[in-house]
C-alpha cells in the first residue's frame, strides 16, 4: 500500500496490519507520523491536557532468579548485597508519599525464589489495613506466571487472591519485547510471549486495570517492535466490554548502562531522542484500541518528553519518587511536582493530575 493510502487508513482509526504498520513506520517522515498521531490523541483524549501523578516505586527484593541481561537491580540468591525489604521501610516510605500527597506505590521487584503468594497477600494485607486508601499497582505478569507455577493455581486463582488481598492493578512489566526469539537472548527464564499475554487476559477478565509497556532498543527488529504493538491490539480487542483491559501504553528505550547486554555481549541502546518520537507516533497509530499512551519522560528527558506530546502522547507519567530498575542502568532524570508541571505548560498543553486509572483528580 502507498504511504498516501496508509495515512488515509490510518487517520480514518483503520487497524494496520505488520507489513502497513512497518511500512507506515520505517517510511514516512516523522512530521506525518506526528501529525497522524496527533490526530487519532484528539479523538482519544480531545483537549490539551495532559496527564501526570504521584506515585512511589518500592522495591519488594533485589533477589531474581530471572537475571535478565538488561537488568543491572537484581542479584542472586545468597548475594550480600541481596535485600527483602522491611515492613520499616514501607511505613517509612508510603508515610513520604502521603506526605507528598501521593497514594499509589508501584511495589516490584525480583522474582525471589524464598517467596511465595502467601508472602504477597500477607503484605497486600497489612499496607491495606495501616493505609485504606493506598492504591498497589503491584506486580507484573512475569511474577503471576511465577507464582502459578510455584503454587500450582491458574493465572486466573493467582490473580483473584491477589485481588482479593488488595491489589488494585497490574503494571504491563516484563513485557520488554512480546517476541520468543528476543526474549530467549534478554530474558530466557521469565515468561513466554504467550505465557506473558494468558496472564492479561485474565487479569483482563477479572477487571483488573493493566498497563501495557514495550521496552525497545536492544536485540529486537523493526518488525518485531510492530508485532509487538499488534499482540497488544489485538488482546485489547478481546478485553470483555467495559472492563479496563489495558489503560494505558508506555514505550521506553534499553538503558545499557553496566548490563550484561552490553558488558559481555556489545549491544548497546539503539535509542535516540527522534527514534523514540517515531515509536511514541507509530504506538498511537497502531494501538487504535487504547486510549492513553504516556511518554517515559524519566528515561528520555525533559525535551524528549515535550516532543513526544505532540506525536500522540497525551500523558508524562510520574513524578516517581523511586525508581531503581531503571536508575540502576543509566538513567537520571528526576522531576519534582512543580517542575512537571511547567514542563506540561512549556509544551503548550495543559497539566491534569491524576489518579491511577487516569481519571483526572
Ligand atoms: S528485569 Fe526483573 S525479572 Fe529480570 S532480572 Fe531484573 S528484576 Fe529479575
Amino acid at each position: 500500500m502507498a504511504l498516501e493510502q496508509l495515512y488515509v487508513k490510518a487517520l480514518g482509526h483503520g487497524q494496520l496490519n505488520v507489513d502497513e504498520g512497518l511500512s507506515l513506520y520505517t517510511k514516512a517522515p516523522l512530521e506525518d507520523l506526528m501529525f497522524i498521531a496527533n490526530q487519532l490523541r484528539q479523538i482519544h483524549n480531545p483537549g490539551k491536557t495532559v496527564g501526570w501523578m504521584v506515585d512511589r516505586n518500592i522495591n519488594l527484593t533485589n533477589i531474581c532468579f530471572s537475571q535478565c541481561s538488561f537488568c543491572n537491580f537484581c542479584r542472586k540468591k545468597g548475594s550480600p548485597e541481596g535485600y527483602v525489604t522491611t515492613m520499616d521501610d514501607y511505613i517509612k516510605k508510603i508515610d513520604e508519599l502521603f506526605s507528598l500527597g501521593g497514594d499509589q506505590i508501584l511495589l516490584q521487584g525480583g522474582m525471589n525464589p524464598d517467596l511465595g503468594l502467601r508472602f504477597y497477600t500477607d503484605l497486600f494485607r497489612s499496607l491495606k489495613s495501616m493505609y485504606p486508601t493506598l492504591k498497589l499497582h503491584s506486580l507484573g505478569p512475569p511474577e503471576i506466571v511465577y507464582l502459578a507455577k510455584k503454587e500450582r493455581l491458574s493465572y486466573c486463582e493467582v490473580l483473584s487472591l491477589l485481588m482479593e488481598a488488595g491489589l488494585d492493578s497490574l503494571p504491563g512489566a516484563g513485557a520488554e519485547i512480546l517476541s520468543d526469539r528476543v526474549r530467549k537472548i534478554v530474558s530466557p527464564a521469565k515468561a513466554t510471549t504467550s505465557e506473558w499475554l494468558n496472564v492479561m487476559k485474565e487479569a483482563h477478565k477479572l477487571n483488573l486495570p493493566t498497563s501495557a509497556t514495550m521496552m525497545y532498543g536492544h536485540v529486537e527488529t523493526l518488525k518485531e517492535r510492530i508485532e509487538h504493538l499488534i499482540h497488544l491490539r489485538q488482546l485489547q480487542d478481546m478485553k470483555p466490554e467495559d472492563h479496563y483491559g489495558f489503560i494505558t501504553f508506555i514505550p521506553w528505550p534499553f538503558q545499557d548502562e553496566g548490563t550484561e547486554l552490553l558488558t559481555k555481549h556489545g549491544i548497546r541502546s539503539s535509542y535516540t531522542g527522534p527514534g523514540y518520537i517515531r515509536i511514541v507516533a507509530i504506538s498511537r497509530i497502531i494501538l487504535n484500541n487504547i486510549r492513553n499512551i504516556q511518554a517515559s519522560i524519566l528515561t528520555v528527558g525533559q525535551e524528549i518528553g515535550m516532543l513526544s506530546l505532540h506525536a500522540g502522547a497525551n500523558d508524562l507519567g510520574s513524578i516517581m519518587i523511586e525508581e531503581n530498575v531503571v536508575s540502576a542502568a543509566g538513567s537520571s532524570n528526576r522531576f519534582n511536582a512543580s517542575e512537571m508541571q511547567e514542563i506540561i505548560k512549556e509544551a503548550g498543553f495543559i497539566p491534569g493530575r491524576r489518579n491511577q486509572k487516569y481519571e483526572m483528580i
